[in-house]
């Protein structure tokens, strides 16, 4: 147990934890904010963002240490942590990680999602090994190769042109016909030399070739017809699911596991608020999570105050 009362622990690197670590540490709180990854969350595995305002366009990857810098600036500590569990004490808030428990007035539940598998033959099998989640840590490794993408969203739109930069072709597979990807992304795949489609389609199986991925199995939905796509690259985007596994017991979550909260991003538990992509609501975004970082910051500092003076 680590005697050090926090008056907040953010759970969360992303910038929903970010944003809230900024306002509440600007408010002259104690803030610990733990993550089990490198700061930054999903901005990570992004290559380029066009739609945070006031950034025509930034990196993944410079957006996240722009809004780590501005974190450490203030003061808020930082430390990895695989959090496994909060504990409610009434006044006191244990978060578990998997070798300590730390203490806090306040929590703020910022774990995001965790991309989707298609849970068919040879996924988990070649997953690094040609299967991968993320364009930007795993595309470099096929450089004028043909990979696929899956999924018809802006993650694999936006991924799909990413990976036409430098990959020979890029085949778009695509349950249905219609994209749900806004469409300007829908406007520029459709319009590029290098991209392919595979539409009512989807993945039954990814096969292996020398111990790695060599082509992938897809069926036409409509005829049931099969045939095999040769690939070594099959970049999986087919949303994601929340981060919220280890808190079931204590938090009221949707029927998809989304933590429910209200507009001033309370949970169901006093002193513990819950913003970003975790929670259930219509649109997960950086700028959403952003503001709801503020939001669930400023409500638990009028929470941790009213405590103090009581
Ligand atoms: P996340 O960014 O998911 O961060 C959650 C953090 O919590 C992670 O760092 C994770 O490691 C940590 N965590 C999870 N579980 C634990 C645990 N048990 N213990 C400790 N830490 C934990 N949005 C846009 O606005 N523009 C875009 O261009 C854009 N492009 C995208 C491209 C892709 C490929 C994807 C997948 C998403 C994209 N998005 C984009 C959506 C955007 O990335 C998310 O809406 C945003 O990152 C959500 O922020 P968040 O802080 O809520 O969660
Ligand atoms: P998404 O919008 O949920 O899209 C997932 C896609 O995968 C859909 O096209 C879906 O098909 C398909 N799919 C789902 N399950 C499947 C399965 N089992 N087999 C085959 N296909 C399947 O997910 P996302 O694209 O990752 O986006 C997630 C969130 O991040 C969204 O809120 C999005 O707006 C946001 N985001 C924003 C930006 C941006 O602002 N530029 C960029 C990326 C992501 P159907 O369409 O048929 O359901």
């Amino acid at each position: 147990m680590n005697n050090n009362i926090y008056d907040l622990i953010i759970i969360g690197a992303g910038p929903a934890g970010m944003t809230s670590a900024i306002y509440a540490a600007r408010a002259g709180l104690n803030v610990l904010m733990l993550d089990r990854g490198a700061p930054g969350g999903q901005m990570l595995n992004t290559y380029e963002i066009e739609n945070y305002t006031g950034f025509e366009k930034i990196t993944g990857q410079e957006l996240s240490m722009k809004m780590f810098n501005h974190t450490q600036s203030l003061g808020v500590k930082y430390s990895y942590g695989d959090v496994q569990g909060i504990k409610d004490e009434g006044k006191i808030k244990l978060v578990q990680t998997e070798d300590n428990t730390y203490q806090a007035l306040a929590v703020i539940i910022a774990t995001g999602t965790i991309n989707r598998r298609l849970e068919v033959p040879g996924e988990d099998e070649l997953a690094g090994r040609g299967v991968s989640w993320c364009a930007v840590c795993d595309g470099a490794f096929f450089r004028d190769r043909d990979v696929v993408v899956i999924g018809g969203g802006n993650s694999a739109l936006e991924e799909a042109l990413y990976l036409a930069n430098f990959c020979r072709k890029v085949t778009i597979i695509h349950r249905r016909k219609e994209f749900r990807a806004d469409l300007i992304a829908q406007e520029r795949v459709n319009k590029h030399p290098k991209i392919d489609f595979e539409l009512d389609a989807v993945v039954v199986r990814f096969n292996k070739v020398n111990n790695k991925l060599g082509s992938v199995t897809v069926k036409n939905v409509l005829t049931g017809e099969e045939k095999d796509l040769l690939c070594e690259g099959a970049f999986i985007y087919v949303g994601q699911d929340p981060v919220t596994s280890m808190f079931k017991d204590l938090i009221a979550l949707d029927e998809r596991g989304f933590i429910i909260v209200n507009e001033k991003l309370e949970t169901n538990v006093q002193g513990i608020y819950a913003a970003g992509d975790v929670c259930s609501k219509e649109l997960r975004q950086i700028l959403t999570a952003t503001s709801d970082g503020a939001i669930a910051a400023q409500n638990a500092i009028k929470y941790i105050d009213n405590l103090k003076s009581n």
